[in-house]
């Protein structure tokens, strides 16, 4: 599993930090691999940030996570940067943990 490295890599607090969560599918209920932007979450691209920052397919990068497409909302902090980890039966999202990395693009 990639994101364990996470823990090592990304949990440097600074000024600029957002604080990074994650979601699957099993945990987005009852929306599943459904989006704000009507594209399917998918691993590995999909983000969903608060939507005052919301800005379709826009790139940005997460430090120690990689680049990412602004492709939902969440309902949460505007500080905050969800990141989507797969269409799964079963959300193993709480392993991840959650992080404060420093994100550019937004
Ligand atoms: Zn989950």
């Amino acid at each position: 599993m990639i994101y364990k490295d996470f823990k090592k890599k990304c949990n440097i607090i600074k000024e600029m930090s957002y604080k990074i969560t994650f979601y699957c599918s099993a945990c987005n209920t009852p929306r599943g691999t459904q989006t704000a932007s009507g594209i399917p979450a998918t691993k590995g691209v999909t983000v969903a940030v608060h939507p005052s920052l919301y800005s379709k397919n826009k790139e940005i990068y997460i430090e120690g996570i990689g680049s990412r497409k602004i492709q939902d909302k969440h309902g949460v902090g505007k500080n905050v940067i969800d990141v989507y980890v797969g269409d799964c039966a079963k959300c193993e999202c709480n392993d991840y943990g959650i992080k404060y990395c420093d994100v550019s693009g937004l």
